[in-house]
């Protein structure tokens, strides 16, 4: 396995639309494992593989939730291929969003409280399931990018702008700290 440079804005690559796998083999579920192992160093909960320079529709999510409050993340490891939302609630709700992509920038965005979603797992296998929670935030975050969109895009742009510039002002910093 081997931990991947994660592709950040303002590279066009995250602008790509994604294209369908057409088939589960050998050389996806070793892109997928690189994508966890990518996931998990960054860390973060979730990552499509264009955020790592691949145009296919394929996510791995692990909200590594505690089974009790303050307790050990306990993983829990979700492949996503080709994944697609069927159904969605019109009820939204915020979340304070970050993304791999846009580092150390948070901001809350809304979106439908719970999905039913279809998508093919790590062995081909395929489900249809309705997800809630923090898991249906995240896939529909992840799902984003398979379409070239990220969370800042669901922000105003006043918003959108300031979030930017904070990042570049930090890239400087850190930056000016290499050197
Ligand atoms: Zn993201």
């Amino acid at each position: 396995m081997a931990i991947l440079p994660i592709v950040e804005v303002p590279d066009p690559r995250l602008r790509q639309i994604s294209q369908p796998v057409e088939g589960v083999d050998d050389d996806l579920r070793r892109l997928i494992d690189d994508m966890f192992e990518t996931m998990y160093a960054a860390p973060g909960i979730g990552l499509a593989a264009i955020q790592v320079g691949v145009p296919k529709r394929v996510l791995v999510i692990d909200l590594q939730e505690p089974e009790e409050e303050g307790g050990d993340p306990v993983r829990d490891p979700r492949v996503f291929v080709n994944p697609e939302i069927v159904a969605e609630s019109d009820n939204e709700v915020p979340y304070n969003e970050g993304c791999l992509s846009v580092p150390d920038q948070y901001a809350e965005v809304d979106r439908p409280d719970r999905i039913r979603a279809r998508w093919l797992d790590r062995d081909g296998v395929a489900h249809d399931e309705e997800i809630d929670g923090l898991l249906a935030v995240c896939l529909q975050h992840e799902m984003d990018h398979l379409n070239g969109i990220l969370f800042i895009d669901h922000l105003s742009r006043l918003k959108r702008e300031m979030l930017l510039k904070k990042l570049t002002k930090q890239r400087r910093e850190q930056g000016k700290r290499a050197a």
